[in-house]
């Protein structure tokens, strides 16, 4: 089974009938959809630049530079490219399971939680806990702007509830996280993007925790070489295709292209094996559903 273990819910660009004629297309058996962070934005920086940000990212050298491209924040959201974004701090988990709803078959859904927001993260797990597509949490402490101990009450309900925390860390935390990880051992946490923004620095010490895991989404964040050196470092059994949907390469007809790293994945790792761990079942096993 492919399931793509990281896509963001936008109602307008989440036509279920084109989503699964394109699913069908490209051979995605499953999305796990979770909330909006931000308003969409076009991330397709060209080749030049990206190639360059790509080079860049995880050496401490580049960090100041980096930050003032990646993680240019502003009083009430984040500028890229020079417009100014705002950042949603309420997430809207009613409309991703909404969408489940409406497609079951297709559609596995995490819970968004933000400690710094009014609705209270654990109140919000436990809403959606026993819904039929819940699979595990959503934290995005980059642009929610927290320390990831405010999520040590989440953890220890998901810890309870033996599923996985999935986060898109911020600089300087993953110390914090692994000790999180190392607490709660029933509980499953995947570094997205392949544990954006340390990479290579923290691959060393997430291998040898036994619940850390991280996802290959993001054609921006990830390039080719770090894809491959994050599966050569950690091993298929730890890393798992994502796409972040809808942000990421577009086809000429203007619609997201969701293939493009399940592509990129099987043509770098022709091993029948090793691909279909990638492609969905390591996280399979994570969410307990058959491969
Ligand atoms: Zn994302």
């Amino acid at each position: 089974m492919v399931i793509d273990c990281h896509y963001h819910y936008y109602p307008d660009e989440f036509d279920l009938m084109r989503k699964r004629a394109e699913m069908k297309r490209e051979g995605i058996d499953k999305i796990a959809l979770m909330g909006q962070i931000n308003p969409f934005f076009s991330a397709e920086l060209g080749e030049e630049v990206l190639a360059q940000l790509q080079a860049a990212l995880g050496h401490k050298e580049y960090e100041p530079m980096l930050k003032g491209v990646i993680a240019d924040f502003t009083e009430k959201g984040i500028r890229m490219g020079g417009v100014e974004y705002p950042i949603f701090f309420e997430p809207d988990n009613e409309g991703v399971f909404a969408a489940c709803d409406k497609a079951p078959d297709l559609l596995y859904g995490w819970v968004l939680v933000c400690p710094k927001g009014k609705i209270n993260p654990v109140e919000e797990l436990k809403r959606w806990e026993k819904h039929p597509a819940f699979i595990g949490v959503k934290a995005h402490p980059f642009y929610h702007h927290y320390a990831v101990e405010a999520l040590e009450p989440v953890a220890r309900r998901l810890q309870e509830l033996k599923k996985p925390m999935i986060l898109h860390l911020a600089y300087d935390q993953f110390e914090n996280i692994r000790k999180i990880a190392l607490a709660h051992p029933d509980m499953p946490v995947i570094l997205a993007h392949a544990a954006f923004p340390d990479f290579f620095n923290c691959w060393e010490s997430l291998a040898k925790v036994p619940n850390m895991y991280v996802d290959l989404s993001s054609d921006a964040y990830l390039g080719e070489a770090m894809t491959v050196s994050v599966v050569k470092a950690l091993g298929p059994d730890k890393c798992m295709f994502g796409t972040d949907g809808p942000f990421g390469i577009h086809r000429p007809d203007g619609t997201f292209d969701i293939g493009f790293i399940k592509r990129r994945l099987e043509r770098l790792f022709p091993d029948k094996e090793v691909q279909q761990k990638l492609l969905g079942g390591t996280f399979a096993r994570l969410i307990g559903v058959k491969a």
